[in-house]
């Protein structure tokens, strides 16, 4: 990998497009080091939108679903043969050592291959009925249907920095396969990652004109230009959702916006757990896999590991075992097992809440992190505060850092605190006791998007609290963004308009199957 700076460009309109000075700089968190810059300054995104509603929109709207899902097919397997390098770059941008690079490109491919299965299935068709038709009268000649279409604008797609392969295919395999033309923006801070993946598809001539651009960069007046048949998707903070939720053209057209932020997701001990049993065994792996991959950057991190009071020692000692045997370091090194953050501005941020938990929590136990680069060391905090927990209940710290909420292990109790984070993507309950289970799953259920409950037969089976399979809903309520991603075809349903259709019955048969 060369050590000189390079200029990231956007893909727009067809064409790779530099934007005027000044340059962001992008890092290597390593070592602290500038790598790359870009601009998207004086770019024009009013133009890349028309372009993705009058060439890409009729382009895909033309392909059946399996066609799309062969689109989507070679945009995988093109990742396939060129993992590698994006491991390479993954690293050099993102600190990420060759597991996290694998979970994030890997997860890229396979959620690209799981929807050009999905494209293959749906076969022939080109958009979906919802429910049969409907008769109103005694005679059975008129009739309703409700029909999908997809919309004709452009699916805006706004990333965050942790996931700029998988955050990207995951968004672009679900619109794709809609028919839908994407305009992706990475997070800034790792977007060579996400340029890199659409450079390929460019070169390898894999995507028809307009159906996926890429703006590298700030989103500038992107916003400004979205009109009645676009959708945004957004991933980040809570605080940008906000404004994007807020922003004059969105509010003035209505444009649909899913969004996907913050999330202090909880993972659950039962009271019945005994140490060392399967059980047991599977919860503390998790909690463990879940504070250090990535360097605890993932939307699905454990932040709250809820635990009865009882067993509340045994966890400690077990935790801090495992955790003081991990290596943080650089993530080129093979030892290495948990790496940098993903630059300099995430690595404040982290330090920022690390100086608040200090304040808010006891430290349990925090490792050593070198003192060069962008490294946060990861810290296990203790709260006795239950649902007071303020700062716990309410701010994500992301990096590799995890509290401990003691609880009597009582299910109401348990799910108050869970409640208390306002809304997550994923909870984990570890538990083999049916009764206890019983007041503890459903009673958990509306607070989030997805459940992983852990036990003793599922021990070596289950994919992970912190994996996102594309055929599960992605999303949570309340702090979480109150949105729903993949699904299978559950996904493609935000960007279609669904409309009743009123009229003949053979009418309606021959235009809509
Ligand atoms: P962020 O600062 O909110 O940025 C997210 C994206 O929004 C970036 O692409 C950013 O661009 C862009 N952006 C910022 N201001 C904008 C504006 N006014 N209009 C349009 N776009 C704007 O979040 P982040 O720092 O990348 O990600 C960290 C946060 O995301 C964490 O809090 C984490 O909880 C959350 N997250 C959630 C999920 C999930 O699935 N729920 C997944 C990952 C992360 P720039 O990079 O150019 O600023």
């Amino acid at each position: 990998m060369s050590n000189t700076l390079i200029t990231l460009h956007s893909y727009l309109c067809d064409r790779w497009q530099a934007g005027e000075a000044p340059q962001t700089q992008l890092f290597d968190p390593a070592t602290g080091a500038a790598i790359a810059q870009t601009s998207s300054k004086g770019l024009d995104l009013r133009a890349a939108l028309h372009h993705g509603r009058t060439v890409g929109g009729p382009a895909l709207r033309a392909m059946t679903f399996a066609q799309r899902g062969e689109l989507l097919g070679k945009l995988s397997a093109s990742l396939v043969t060129h993992r590698d390098e994006l491991l390479d770059v993954a690293r050099a941008n993102m600190g990420a050592n060759r597991s996290d690079g694998k979970f994030d490109v890997d997860g890229a491919s396979g959620t690209l291959a799981t929807y050009a299965k999905l494209g293959s299935q749906l076969g022939d068709k080109t958009t979906l009925h919802d429910g049969d038709q409907l008769q109103f009268s005694r005679s059975k000649r008129f009739v309703a249907q409700h029909v999908w279409s997809p919309r004709h604008g452009v699916a805006v797609h706004i990333n965050a920095f942790n996931f700029p392969a998988w955050n990207l295919c995951e968004k672009i395999a679900v619109a794709l396969l809609a028919g839908v033309p994407v305009l992706a923006k990475p997070g800034t801070a790792t977007a060579w990652l996400s340029v890199r993946i659409v450079e390929l598809w460019v070169q390898e001539g894999l995507l028809p004109p307009g159906t996926v651009q890429l703006l590298v960069g700030s989103a500038g007046d992107l916003l400004d230009h979205v009109g009645p048949q676009d959708a945004i998707v957004f991933t980040g903070s809570g605080s940008t959702a906000q404004q994007i939720r807020s922003h004059p053209a969105v509010l003035k057209w209505n444009v649909p916006v899913n969004i996907e932020a913050d999330s202090l997701n909880a993972c659950v001990l039962g009271p019945d757990v005994q140490p060392g049993c399967d059980t047991w065994t599977m919860f503390l792996a998790e909690v463990v896999r879940e504070m250090t991959q990535k360097a605890g950057q993932k939307c699905t991190a454990i932040r709250r590991i809820v635990v009865p009071k009882a067993l509340l020692a045994e966890v400690k000692d077990e935790l801090v075992a495992r955790l003081h045997d991990l290596q943080v370091g650089d993530p080129a090194n093979d030892r290495s097992q948990v790496g940098p953050l993903a630059g300099p501005t995430q690595q404040r941020d982290v330090l920022a809440g690390l100086a608040e938990l200090n304040r808010h929590a006891s430290l349990i136990w925090q490792g050593t992190a070198p003192a060069q680069g962008c490294y946060a060391p990861p810290s296990l905090y203790q709260s006795d505060a239950g649902v007071d927990a303020e700062f716990i209940n309410d701010h994500e710290v992301f990096g590799p850092v995890a509290t401990l909420l003691p609880v009597d292990g009582d299910p109401a109790e348990v799910v108050a605190v869970v409640a208390r984070g306002g809304g997550s993507l994923v909870c984990s309950v570890f538990s083999d006791d049916l009764d206890w289970c019983r007041q503890v799953v459903p009673a958990i259920a509306p607070h989030t998007g997805r459940i992983y409950w852990g036990s003793a037969k599922v021990f070596d089976q289950g994919v992970g609290h912190g994996a996102v399979m594309p055929s599960l809903v992605h999303g949570g309520p309340g702090k979480a963004g109150g949105g729903e991603e993949l699904g299978g075809e559950r996904g493609l349903r935000f960007y279609w308009q669904r409309t009743a259709i009123q009229g003949d019955t053979q009418l309606l048969r021959a235009l809509f199957g």
